[in-house]
């Protein structure tokens, strides 16, 4: 199905399931990252950057907006929208310029980039609760199903 939801019992589970992803991913591909400060949207992506060969820290972009991870397939840009005062910074950071059909996009604090933020293929929104996280997958495109398909299944 295009939504799927699952329980994240601890950050095992929340890397494991970023290293889930790493394996079905490719370009393009964006992904949205929902959730409260210390959900987990970082530790998601730190799962799927350890996997796809990544080895040094992943550190949140808060300060600079975005990192980018280079591999032999695709880079990746991993944006982190919280510090936006409004969704123009999107354009004048020219951050448009990262969004290419050979690369990866993950996108924490996606709603502050209103209308300027590149639409997902894919949205996580992770909610904390008193059994870790649960986290529902919303595949908004073809590209996005076929990819959630291949994760969940
Ligand atoms: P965000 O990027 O959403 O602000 P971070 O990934 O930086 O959140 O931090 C998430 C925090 O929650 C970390 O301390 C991490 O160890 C913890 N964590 C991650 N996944 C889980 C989980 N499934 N259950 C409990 N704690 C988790
Ligand atoms: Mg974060």
């Amino acid at each position: 199905s295009h939504i799927q939801e699952t329980v994240l019992a601890d950050e095992n589970d929340t890397l494991h399931l970023g290293s889930r992803f790493a394996q079905h991913i490719s370009p393009p591909l964006i992904i949205w990252l929902e959730g409260d400060l210390g959900a987990g949207k970082t530790t998601f992506t730190r799962g799927l950057l350890n996997a796809l060969g990544h080895q040094g820290a992943v550190k949140s972009p808060t300060y600079n907006i975005v990192e980018t991870y280079s591999f032999n397939q695709f880079d990746l840009h991993h944006f982190d929208l919280y510090r936006f005062q409004s969704p123009e910074e999107w354009l004048d950071a020219g951050l448009d310029e990262l969004i290419t059909s050979d690369s990866v996009v993950l996108i924490e604090w996606p709603q502050l980039g209103g209308d300027l933020a590149p639409p997902a293929d894919i949205i996580l929104n992770i909610r904390i609760n008193e059994n870790g996280r649960t986290v529902r997958m919303i595949a908004l495109t073809a590209t996005g199903k076929h990819t959630l398909n291949k994760i969940t299944e």
